[in-house]
């Protein structure tokens, strides 16, 4: 006797939304991305009880045929795809034809739909895939779709749910996703008749204000600066925040071709670009939108599923980071043009967006030095007034952006500013304050120590050449046992840096040389030092053991707060502090330079 038959279509559409519909947040997941492919302008969500007695999404779209309303419901329809080729250039967010009937083989599904020609809409209640009623109704244009009581006919599924505020948390999650992408669509998220989002169209900017900046102090944008590259392969567009916005719980978000995505691949390179701008363990906040050409990606994969696959990852990381890292160095290297993403609300319409509005361009180079006057001095007239390099600039860009522009004056501070006009003065307290002809920068004099010996030190130990100097009398260094471990996993970096140990018993070292940088200092204290950071820290990420040990070593070796510095001394110090190409910040993040410009000085009168 034959035991194999198929399966009734009930049955495996409850399989197959084993695999489609895992919880609340899939099922509200398709439906926006269905009334987005629908062209909505307005999204609306009604969520009951964290998805478990109700999930709505009402939208504006252009709605279902009596037909269509119907075959919907049927495996494997899709209005979005004919043949198999078509998923090779995909621009809509479905394509598969199984969400519809994955939901309502696990829920009690109403739907209402209207096209704009219709006079009459549809209206349809399924229950466990058991068409239960169809008729017309009177209905606005669009489509608003009720899954009720998900998972009554799959108990085990059921069971398996998380708390409401565990469902809760994923609904808004997969909501935020969607939302983050689509600023040109109003949503709001009703939660148990609760407003949690109210979202207004607007630009990628102001989406990402409403949905985070929740606090009335401060624009969560005005953390960001906006990033924008164009290549042949990929177009990357968004935000990523400044070094001072990094915390332990930072918004990231990835997405190409207008979807979410995970990508810890691309997230290395973002944080490579910050590398020595952050304090230990924090993270900066990023909103980075990849456009590429949809064969260059696998979006064939599992629709739960948020890795998305790309053909050229090794050419888009350095991409990636040389962006991240050119849009920190315009906001290192000249923070009084801050204006990328400063605290200006820049209007670039998201139509302009999408068009390819070019960023501007500044033209500064990693190394580049607002106190070295520029060889080209062709912006520069005889009497030494300024005349703006307009043909630099695209026009369109231009446009967006004159307005808030007082003036675009790095060119001015390079053509300007010298070395040797700086005058540094000391402080009291242990400042250095350099009158510009454009104001006031007063520095952190310890900070800036700390922040050119850590540079120094990353170097040496990077290209494995710390310069020694051996000691006359081997200090002694006695371990615990505990120590002991750390200090062998340590070992090889403090050989790159200068340091060098002879074991004499199990416990027992002889420090016979120490970096030269350190030669004024107690070479066991500042091992010492390493140690205790380093045995808390996360000591098992190489560049982490690296930076723990360059700073406790910068931290000990620069000068005290407050110590008196020769003039000599403070032109040397402020020298090597603005010739690095990062120096705004101390490697933990602390501020080493505000920067008052005439005009900030003119405001405080
Ligand atoms: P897919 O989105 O993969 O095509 P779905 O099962 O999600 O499959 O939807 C099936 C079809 O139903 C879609 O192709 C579309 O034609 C139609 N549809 C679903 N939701 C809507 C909606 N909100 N507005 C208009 N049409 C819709
Ligand atoms: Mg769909």
């Amino acid at each position: 006797m034959d035991v194999i038959r198929l399966l009734p279509d009930s049955v495996a559409n409850q399989i197959a939304a084993g695999e489609v519909i895992q919880r609340p947040a899939s099922c509200l997941k398709e439906l926006v991305e269905n009334s987005l492919d629908a062209g909505a302008h307005t999204i609306r969500v009604l969520i009951r009880d964290a998805g478990k007695s109700l999930i709505q999404v009402i939208d504006d779209g252009v709605g279902m045929s009596v037909s269509d309303a119907r075959m919907a419901f049927e495996r494997h329809a899709t209005s979005k795809i004919r043949e198999a080729q078509d998923l090779f250039h995909l621009r809509t967010m479905g394509f598969r034809g199984e969400a519809l009937p994955s939901i309502c083989a696990v829920a009690q599904v109403k739907m209402t739909t209207r096209r704009a020609g219709d006079e009459m809409g549809t209206l349809l209640e399924i229950n466990g895939s058991q068409v239960q009623k169809q008729e017309p109704c009177q209905c606005a244009v669009g489509t608003s779709i009720q899954v009720q009581n998900l998972f009554f006919n799959v108990p085990a599924r059921r069971r398996f749910l998380k708390s409401d505020q565990t469902e809760l948390r994923n609904l808004i999650t997969t909501f935020q996703h969607i939302a983050l992408v689509y600023p040109e669509v109003a949503f709001t998220f009703v939660s148990d008749d609760e407003i949690i989002y109210d979202l207004p169209t607007g630009t990628y900017k102001q989406r990402i204000e409403s949905i985070f900046g929740k606090s009335k102090s401060k624009l969560f944008t005005s953390q960001l600066l906006e990033i924008e590259q164009q290549t042949e392969l990929v177009t990357i567009r968004g935000f990523v925040g400044k070094p001072e916005a990094a915390n332990k719980q930072a918004q990231q978000f990835f997405f190409v071709n207008g979807r979410y995505m995970r990508h810890p691949y691309f997230h290395k390179a973002v944080l490579q670009a910050y590398a020595g701008m952050l304090p230990a363990e924090q993270l900066p906040p990023y909103f980075i939108y990849f456009e590429i050409a949809p064969e260059q990606i696998d979006v064939n994969v599992h629709p739960t599923k948020t890795e998305i696959k790309f053909a050229d990852e090794q050419s888009i990381f350095p991409i990636l980071m040389a962006t991240v890292r050119a849009a920190l160095g315009k906001f290192n290297v000249v923070p009084s043009i801050d204006f990328l993403g400063g605290d200006i609300e820049i209007p670039v319409s998201d139509e302009k967006m999408r068009a390819g509005a070019k960023a501007p361009e500044l033209h500064l180079s990693a190394g580049y030095n607002p106190f070295t006057p520029q060889r080209d001095n062709s912006s520069v007239h005889k009497d030494n007034t300024y005349a703006p390099q307009k043909e630099r600039v695209a026009p369109h860009w231009q446009e967006l952006y004159e307005p808030l522009c007082r003036q675009p004056q790095q060119e001015e501070l390079s053509a300007n500013w010298n070395q040797s006009a700086l005058h540094p003065q000391a402080l009291a307290g242990g400042y250095i304050s350099c009158a510009t002809d454009n104001g006031l920068i007063i520095v952190h004099a310890r900070r800036a120590h700390i922040t050119i010996l850590y540079a120094q030190l990353i170097e040496q130990l990077q290209s494995q050449h710390g310069v020694s100097q051996q000691l006359l009398f081997p200090e002694q260094l006695t371990l615990s046992a505990e120590d002991q471990p750390v200090l062998a996993s340590l070992m090889p970096d403090l050989k790159h840096i200068g340091f060098e140990l002879e074991q004499t018993a199990a416990n027992q070292y002889d420090i016979t040389a120490l970096p030269s940088l350190l030669t004024n200092h107690n070479a066991e204290t500042a091992i010492r030092a390493i140690l205790t950071r380093a045995a808390d820290g996360q000591t098992a990420v190489r560049e982490q053991m690296q930076h723990q040990i360059a700073l406790t070593l910068a931290q000990s070796a620069a000068i005290p707060m407050g110590k008196t510095l020769s003039e000599t001394e403070m032109q040397d110090l402020v020298e090597r502090l603005f010739a690095l190409p990062s120096y705004r910040i101390t490697p933990d993040g602390k501020t080493v330079v505000i920067w008052l410009t005439t005009e900030d000085i003119a405001r405080r009168f």
